[in-house]
């Protein structure tokens, strides 16, 4: 069956075998499986009888294809359901490592357009089902005649495209560098090929904008202005606490309301864990920049360099209500023996270092990191550019269990990281100062309430890693003991409701603080609900 008579049946469930049949047999239909026009003919007789559907295939068995493939807006499927994606180009693993230049390059337009166009435009689409900040990917948006984002990128409207992604996130370029994109893991093409690679073309859409921008009369930061004019502005203010992504998401939701906003952080730079714990080569300092940029144009008013210590001061300075997004920031022990070494250097800690400009000598060293996740592939990878002779990932299950993202780890393979899995470190050995690590090997038994097989060790399986450095990579902690007045969780997070707010009347929570260490997508949908609860709250305050 071609695609068209799937969706066929699926949106005229009355639709005769015998039409879906004749349909299937028509050969130009079969190679070209779906069109837009077509498509769009389908969305007007959804849900009517046979007869109209007798119609519209008469029609098509009379259309010329070879002229409607001409015309701009008609995006063809050649492979249908044998989709691969179109590729970005990446450096190669040896230039990689000499630089922290990004490692990844966007598409080009066209090949954005060509990518776009794989979507089958699902009458549900998934892909938004799994979006937790609900992105308009593909659904039909009469207001704009296109199919989401994906459909306004296929017709190569970039800048609508932009437009439609800020309504939902102001950072998208950042979230299309960074995010887990649970997105495509639901994109029906990932069951016979490779999803649409719905996260780089976010990011393209605004990488696109960013430079086109240079030779307009406007700006995106006009665009984000945009959100606020006519947007009569209220009396309340809100302060936010923490600057990462719940922090920013916050207060663009909110500034776009009227509010006025205070941002205030503890560090010299806003971005929160985006700046400190992703690295250059994922995620260039200047890009993030450029959207806290367009953020902060919309009169958010910022207070660096300062440490929230109290909540009653803020309310005591006028404060109508207060966000708190600060993050997890507080890197965890393994609690092994010698751990009190030198040498040993917490992966969050590093990394925070390296991206708040530390310079770090890592030449001729070897470096052992713990952990499956993010973190400790960003510390070994950084590692490796800081010079280091040889860098291991010591990780207590196998390779599809890594938390860290799939592509990251194909990633650190290619830039030599060596991974040894189903393995653990029992103690650090040395005088003053590291020089090897014994570990031991695992294996993987029946699984534990999470669903996951849980690791044992393998008596008299012990063997020795020589090293310099060693980096526990195992997650974040947060830090938040001065939040006495807020009822707690034995976690050390704050227990929110369904928008953010927490025990306490005003104040509301998001982000890390509240989930422990989570992805960039849930902290920015965090903030999203927090925004709204934060407006009920106000309005109802009045
Ligand atoms: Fe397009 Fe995939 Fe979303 Fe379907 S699930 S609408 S194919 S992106």
């Amino acid at each position: 069956m071609t695609i068209l008579a799937y969706v066929l049946a699926r949106l005229c469930p009355d639709t005769s075998e015998e039409v879906l049949e004749d349909l299937s047999n028509l050969d130009m239909v079969d190679e070209l499986s779906i069109i837009q026009g077509p498509y769009d003919v389908l969305m007007k007789i959804k849900g009517r009888g046979a007869k109209e559907v007798n119609t519209f295939v008469e029609s098509l068995k009379m259309m010329d294809f070879a002229e409607v493939v001409k015309y701009p807006r008609v995006r063809t499927l050649k492979k249908k359901y044998e989709t691969t994606r179109i590729d970005m180009e990446k450096l190669s693993p040896e230039e990689r490592i000499e630089s922290f230049a990004e490692v990844i390059r966007g598409y080009l337009s066209e090949e954005a357009i060509e990518e776009a166009s794989r979507c089958v435009q699902c009458p549900k689409p998934f892909c938004e089902t799994g979006c937790p900040l609900g992105m308009p990917v593909s659904s039909y948006r009469e207001d704009l005649d296109a199919r989401g984002y994906l459909g306004l990128i296929a017709s190569g409207q970039f800048e609508e495209a932009y437009r439609l992604i800020l309504t939902t996130s102001p950072i998208p370029a950042t979230l299309g560098r960074v995010c887990h994109h649970p997105c495509e893991d639901l994109c029906v093409l990932g069951h016979r090929g490779e999803p649409v690679s719905i996260c780089r073309l976010k990011r393209f859409v605004a990488d696109y904008m960013y430079e086109q921008e240079k030779h307009l009369a406007y700006t995106t930061r006009d665009i984000f202005r945009e959100f606020i004019s006519g947007v009569e502005k209220k009396k309340q203010r809100v302060a936010v606490i923490g600057s990462g992504p719940a922090g920013l998401q916050v207060s663009f939701d909110l500034a776009g309301l009227g509010y006025n906003i205070t941002l205030f952080e503890e560090l010299e730079v806003l971005g929160g864990m985006l700046r400190w714990e992703i690295p250059e080569y994922r995620l260039p300092k200047s890009v993030l920049q450029k959207e806290i940029n367009n953020i902060l144009n919309l009169g958010i008013e910022v207070r660096t360099n300062t440490r929230i210590q109290n909540i009653d001061n803020l309310f005591e300075e006028g404060y109508d209500a207060i966000f708190i997004g600060v993050g997890a920031p507080m890197s965890k022990s393994l609690g092994l023996p010698g751990e009190d070494l030198l040498g040993v250097y917490p992966g969050e800690d590093f990394l925070k270092d390296v991206n708040l400009g530390k310079y770090i000598d890592f030449t001729g060293k070897k470096i052992v990191i713990v952990g499956g996740g993010n973190t400790a592939l960003d510390s070994a990878r950084t590692s490796l550019r800081l010079g280091a002779k040889q860098v291991s990932i010591v990780y207590r299950r196998r390779r599809p269990q890594m938390p860290g993202h799939s592509h990251e780890i194909s990633d650190a393979e290619a830039e030599g990281v060596l991974l040894f899995f189903l393995a653990a470190p029992l103690k650090l050995i040395g005088e003053d100062k590291l020089e090897m690590i014994e570990c031991i090997r695992m294996k993987l038994v029946e699984a534990d309430e999470s669903g996951r097989r849980r690791p044992i060790p393998i008596e008299h399986s012990e063997f020795l890693i020589e090293t310099d450095v060693f980096m526990p990579a195992i997650g974040r902690g947060t830090d938040i003991d001065w939040l006495n007045s807020l009822e707690l969780s034995e976690w050390g997070t704050i227990p929110v409701d369904e928008f953010g707010a927490t025990s306490r009347p005003g104040v509301f929570a998001g982000g890390d603080v509240v989930n422990g260490a989570s992805v960039v997508v849930e902290a920015l949908a965090d903030g999203k609900r927090a925004a709204q609860g934060i407006h009920k709250y106000c309005q109802e305050k009045l």
